[in-house]
Parts: C-alpha cells; structure tokens; sequence
C-alpha cells in the first residue's frame, strides 16, 4: 500500500505467515534468493477432498515460488480453496513454478489440516481480533514475557454474540495464527445420560490438550453444559458445571492451555464459571456493520466472478442485520 512505503512493512498473508512461522507484527529479514524454474513439483492435498486435475492445479499456481514442505493454497471457482502440500521439487530449493512445470498430485497420508483459517479470513471485528490477540496469542506465543512482567495469562475466554457472527471462525483463526492445537467440542455433545460418562469426556479432552500444549480448547454453546446451577433439575448438568470448574482450577500451567467458550446466552451461564480465575475476559462480538459487511462479502466472494454489475459495496448497504454467515450464504 502507498502509505506504508519506506516504513519498512512487508504485508504477508496467512500461508506465507504460516510457511515462514511468523506471526503479524513480528519483526522479519528479508533477502534475495534466486529461485530456478521447477521441473516437477509433488503436491499432497491437505485434508480430503476431490481430487482436482494436476493441469488444473497447475495453471491456479504458475508463477507461484515454492520450497519443499510449504503449504500452497489453490483458489478455485466459487468461495472455495484448496490447501497443498509441497512434497518435494525438482531441482531441490526454491523453485518457481512455470507452465511447464509438472505437477504431480499424490493422495495424502491425511495428516495435514484442511485449509487453514487466517485473521484475514474474518471480516470486520478489528477490535475483537486485537483484544483477543492481546488475551491468547501473545501468551502462547512469548510466555516468558509475560512471567517476566508478573501478568498471568487468561485462562478462560468468553464469546458470547449472535448466531454466525463468527465466534467459531475467530476460535480457529487464532488457533492456526499461533500454531496451537486446536481441540473442540460442543456443548450439547457433551451430555449424555450414563452417570458420569460426561464427565469422563470433558476431562479426557482436558487431558489431550494439555498433552499437546500450547492448545486451544473451544468449548461451543458451552451456556448448555454450563447452565445455572440453582435453575436446573438435572443432576447431569449440576455434575457437568462441577466437573468443568474443576478442570479449570486444576490448569497449574497457565496461558499454555487457554478455553475458549461460545455462547448465544450469557446470562444463563453459572456465574461460578464467570468469576475471575475462570472464564474472567468476555468479549462481545457484535452484528457487523457496513464496513464490516464489505469486508465480509469481499471475503466471500474472493474466488467468484462477478457480473460488471454487481457492486459489492451496494450490497454491503442494503443489508442491514445481517451477520457473517447469513453474507456467505447470501454469496452462495
Ligand atoms: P454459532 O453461535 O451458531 O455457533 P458462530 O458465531 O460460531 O455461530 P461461525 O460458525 O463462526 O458462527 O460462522 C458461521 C460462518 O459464517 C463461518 O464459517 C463464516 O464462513 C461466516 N462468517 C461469520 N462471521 C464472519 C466474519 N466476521 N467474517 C467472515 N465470515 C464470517
């Protein structure tokens, strides 16, 4: 962008970010590398999908620089994209493709994630994105800074807003952004009717993520695992709410291991759970507004062709009320 000229910025998307291990605002060194012209190049595709045409996939990615063990992303038709692998490359070293390059597309082992979910993937909610970074990723990311500094990280995140406005969508983004694991699961999953079965799985999947820290742990609709202890009937729920305070006490190891809970309804929520120690940091996410709504449709309609006569912004205008997943659906 003009104004950022001689500030000695480099604007780096999300892929590039997670190819070069950085993070937004982290200091980098840029150099010069001469890059040869690829002869062959090995794609495995990450996560399943349709197997696309090698021809195909090579006409979306010439001109594109690659190294071994890069991700790449493919935009097709539609708001879709498709993530791969770099396998290997002939010759070996950064290599760019070229349309004679031969592409070879091999089925995956299945180990890598689908396509990753990166900050510019979620329109508008500029606010909630920087107060969330400050409250996990920093954390995740520089954990002696903040021992140094004597400030204990959050152990617990609250997201509470309308139906598709994107608490899911940020949850991932800012698990791939630190390259945490990523763990989820869903408040109504949880309950089950055998005496102590609930239980169990809630702290066998504290067990894996603290197993696999740094982790995220995403906890959705978590107002039905969590309700009011003095308003229900169930003793499930009543177990539940128990066992969940206990496995965020039990958190020795703090900032390296952080929840995240969606909820629609705030207010149901036991305030046990609200108290500092807990779920202490609330962010709202909000109905977005014009400019969140473009940004969002410009999201959306990243890999479309549009007719000369559809004015995005004109959209974004006449749209009043409408959160991010009713836009991508609008898009579709
Ligand atoms: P729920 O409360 O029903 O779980 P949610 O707030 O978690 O909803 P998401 O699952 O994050 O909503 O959003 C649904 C879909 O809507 C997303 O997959 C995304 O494609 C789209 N979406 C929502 N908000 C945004 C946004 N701010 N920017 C871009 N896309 C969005």
């Amino acid at each position: 962008f003009m104004e950022d000229r001689g500030k000695g910025l480099v604007h780096m998307d999300g892929i590039l970010r997670g190819n070069t291990g950085m993070g937004v605002g982290d200091r980098v060194t840029v150099a010069a590398s001469a890059a040869r012209p690829a002869m062959r190049v090995v794609l495995v595709p990450a996560g399943a999908g349709p197997v696309r045409e090698a021809d195909y996939v090579a006409h979306l990615i010439e001109g594109l620089p690659l190294l071994a063990g890069n991700r790449v992303r493919a935009t097709l038709v539609g708001s879709r994209a498709q993530d791969f692998l770099v396998k290997a490359t002939e010759p070996t070293g950064p290599v760019l493709v070229q349309s004679s390059t031969v592409i070879r597309i091999e089925r995956g082992e299945g180990n890598a994630s689908p396509s990753r979910v990166a900050y510019e993937d979620v329109g508008g909610l500029h606010r909630e994105i920087q107060r969330i970074r400050e409250m996990i990723e920093f954390p995740l990311r520089y954990p002696e800074v903040f021992e140094r500094l004597g400030i204990e990280p959050p152990r617990g995140v609250l997201l509470h807003g309308l139906p598709g406005t994107g608490k899911t969508l940020i949850a991932r983004a800012i698990a791939n952004e630190t390259e945490a694991s990523f763990f989820s699961i869903n408040g109504p999953e949880i309950v089950n009717k055998f005496y102590g079965e609930s239980e169990a799985r809630l702290r066998d999947i504290f067990e894996q993520a603290k197993k696999k820290a740094p982790s995220i742990l995403f906890i959705d609709e978590i107002d039905a695992i969590a309700p009011k202890r003095e308003k229900v009937v169930g003793d499930v729920e009543k177990r539940i709410v128990a066992q969940l305070l206990a496995l965020m006490d039990g958190l020795e190891d703090r900032g390296r291991l952080v929840v995240i809970g969606a909820t629609n309804i705030p207010d149901v929520l036991d305030p046990a759970l609200r108290r500092p120690g807990r779920f202490d940091r609330e962010i709202a996410i909000g109905v977005p507004n014009q400019q969140g709504r473009l940004e969002i449709l410009d999201i959306h309609t990243r890999g479309m062709p549009l007719a000369q006569d559809v004015s995005v912004a004109q959209v974004s205008e006449i749209t009043h009320g409408f959160v991010g997943a009713d836009l991508e659906a609008l898009c579709r």
